[in-house]
């Protein structure tokens, strides 16, 4: 039997699991994903030790996904996020990926979302953010991205030619303009809380959000009631999931079964 699993604290709540495990069960792979909570400072004998016991590949969560970087070999997206959320062990040394990127990507294509010339915006500056900015920039958007810390939003726009930082006091000035906006905040999250003002929404946008829990966040809600297209963050969730399968093991993800696992546990 393969092992494959996730490390990360908490994890208790994670949905990767069910994803996964659907997708061994639909193309009959002897497999099973676990779970695991070492401690911050036994991460590197964590890994060593997943290597040593023949695991085949983790993904990686918070707080780990930034200092996993020093105990893998990462490729070239993960340096450029700064994060790697998906180990390989079938290199040696292990070698780490930043499937987010492939998640971000992935939801924005399954709605036909043109990021070429295309102004857009981030709201939030950590994690997620890195990957959403990578995305947009890579296909060639325009973004800004403001933040409640805009040295944070600074730093990643920094490194990034097509986009600017700044505070969250510019949302009013810069949404009338731009056609895509990304919360990549954790503001909604498990609370009836919005990053971004119901009447600063116009329906010519399309809205992101990386929060998936609920699945429908006020934000979206609001974005829906204006005619604006939303994508709601399982959809992240999913693809970041469908490209470590398929690093994993060379072969198609069962996409919808694995969407179908994931959401009929974020909606029961
Ligand atoms: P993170 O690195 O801790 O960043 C959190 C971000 O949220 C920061 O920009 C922070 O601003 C901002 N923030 C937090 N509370 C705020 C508030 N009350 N008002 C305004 N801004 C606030 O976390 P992360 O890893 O990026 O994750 C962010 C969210 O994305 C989480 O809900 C996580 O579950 C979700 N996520 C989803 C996926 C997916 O696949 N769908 C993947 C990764 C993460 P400051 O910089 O000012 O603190």
């Amino acid at each position: 039997m393969d092992v494959y699993g996730l490390i990360g604290k908490p994890v208790g709540h994670s949905l990767s699991p069910a994803m996964h495990e659907a997708a061994y069960q639909t193309l009959g792979i002897d497999a099973k994903y676990v779970v695991f909570e070492p401690d911050p400072a036994d991460l590197s004998t964590a890994i060593e030790g997943a290597a040593a016991l023949g695991i085949r590949g983790l993904n990686v969560t918070i707080p780990f996904k930034q200092d996993v970087l020093d105990f893998v070999d990462p490729d070239r997206t993960a340096v450029e996020v700064g994060a790697v959320n998906t180990i390989d062990f079938s290199h040696t040394p292990p070698t780490g990926h930043n499937t987010d990127v492939d998640g971000v990507h992935r939801s924005l294509e399954r709605y036909n979302v043109t990021l070429d010339n295309t102004k857009a915006l981030i709201v939030g500056a950590g994690g997620a953010a890195r990957a959403v900015a990578y995305v947009l920039e890579h296909g060639g958007a325009e973004s800004i991205i403001l933040n409640r810390t805009p040295s944070r939003a600074i730093e990643i726009a920094d490194d990034l030619p097509n986009s600017t930082g700044g505070g969250l006091d510019q949302l009013e000035t810069v949404i009338g303009d731009v056609e895509v906006v990304v919360n990549a905040t954790s503001v909604g999250m498990e609370s009836n809380e919005t990053p971004i003002p119901a009447e600063l929404l116009h329906e010519q946008l399309t809205v992101m959000d990386v929060v998936y829990r609920p699945l429908q966040t006020r934000l979206l809600r609001d974005a829906e009631a204006v005619g604006a297209i939303t994508i709601d963050g399982a959809w992240m969730l999913l693809y970041q999931g469908v490209a470590a399968f398929e690093l994993w093991t060379g072969q198609p993800a069962p996409v919808e079964e694995m969407n179908n696992a994931l959401r009929d546990r974020l909606t029961a």
